[in-house]
């Protein structure tokens, strides 16, 4: 990894290097913003920079070497100087106090402690997850109490990496704001979260707060290109639906995305019929509800929703540049003219009201029903 290889995200990139460069680091930084978008890839390389024994000032700023010693640990995620926090699993109970986290922990839960750290150092956007683990307890933060404090002298700066701060129980919580206000000489404590209205007001004051914004599509598109190997036309696909974020991108992958779309293109049609419209849009219905599945409802929704606002963007520019749905231009074309001059900017409020809808868990037969009668009212009656 370099800044290079974090996606997006210059404004934090400079700010972190210009810390660096003018030695003005603070004790905690807090950097937050949605899932998915590169807050631990930037605090990763943050401290692999900081700990580089021969960093390389750029033009833009400053680089780690990726040869020394340093960069090496920092790059599998070994060194020394870089602490590591995320929810673990409870472990062993009974008269263990000495063990530590991992200690505690059965050799086969090890071995999946050790293969999270490698996906993570290989892929930084990668979510850590253990198996039975949806917190990270007390046992963490007093482990990292008593590392604070034998590894206060040696090269370089040491770097706490809390992923997902939001997931401290309580009583974590609490020990963690101890060790925030105790801070430590060449110490820098960085905690990542999506859900910083839930991390404790003490904690947030004491952190730098650095906002991390959600990707732009372009960015994540490239990305499903070059490290995915999408091919462009599904990546632009993808990268619409990802709302900013580079993991949702790619949990994506998975999904057949094409041929929902021309699920929803077929629905769009079928609920547009003038007459007999009623058992094809019924059978559209039932087959995407059958599995229970509202992620499905909501995406197909979503594909509609980008299809309206695409009909919404050619019909006042006439312009195919930044259609979304550009490799369906002719149908698309067909369908403007078809539907001229209706409200198109009101069916994508419908569309989203649905949505929403959806998400307030109203079952998805009566959202898509409602959704046909509304849109019909809009193209055919009005
Ligand atoms: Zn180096």
């Amino acid at each position: 990894m370099t800044w290079k290889k974090i996606l997006g995200q210059n404004r934090v990139k400079n700010l972190l290097q210009k810390a660096i460069m003018e030695s003005k680091i603070p004790h905690a930084y807090c950097f937050w913003g949605q899932e998915g978008i590169g807050k631990d890839a930037l605090a990763i390389e943050f401290a692999k920079v900081v700990n580089c024994r021969s960093p390389i000032r750029t033009e833009a700023g400053i680089e780690a070497c990726e040869n020394c010693h340093s960069c090496k640990s920092s790059n599998s995620l070994q060194h020394r100087n870089i602490h590591l926090i995320f929810p673990m699993p409870a472990g062993k109970s009974g008269d263990t106090k000495k063990d530590t986290v991992l200690e505690k922990l059965t050799e086969d839960q090890v071995e999946e402690y050790y293969e999270q750290i490698k996906l993570k150092s290989e892929n930084p956007y990668h979510k850590i997850s253990m198996s039975n683990a949806n917190q990270i307890r007390i046992a963490s933060i007093r482990e990292l109490k008593k590392k604070l404090v034998l590894t206060s002298s040696g090269e370089g700066r040491v770097c706490v990496i809390v992923f997902r701060a939001d997931e401290m129980t309580t009583e974590a919580a609490n020990a963690f704001l101890k060790t925030l206000e105790e801070p430590h000489e060449n110490v820098t404590i960085i905690i990542t979260t999506s859900r910083q209205d839930v991390i404790l007001p003490t904690i947030l004051s004491r952190c730098q707060q650095v906002r991390c914004e959600p990707l732009n599509n372009a960015d994540i598109s490239q990305a499903l290109q070059d490290r995915n190997n999408v091919a462009k036309q599904d990546a632009s696909l993808i990268s619409a639906f990802a709302q900013g974020s580079y993991t949702r991108a790619v949990e994506f992958l998975g999904e057949a995305l094409q041929e929902m779309r021309e699920n929803a293109i077929e629905f769009l049609r079928a609920m547009l019929k003038k007459k007999v419209y009623r058992i094809e849009v019924a059978s559209h219905i039932e087959q995407l509800t059958k599995k229970h599945d509202r992620r499905e409802t909501e995406l197909l929704l979503s594909m509609l929703l980008l299809w309206m606002r695409d009909v919404s963007n050619f019909s006042k520019t006439g312009k195919k540049d930044n259609l979304i749905n550009i490799d369906k231009y002719e149908i698309l074309q067909k369908f403007t003219s078809g539907y001229p001059a209706k409200d198109y900017i009101k069916a994508s409020e419908m569309l989203e009201k649905s949505i929403n809808q959806l998400r307030k868990n109203v079952a998805p037969q009566l959202v898509l029903m409602r959704t046909v009668l509304d849109l019909r009212r809009l193209f055919l009656f009005s």
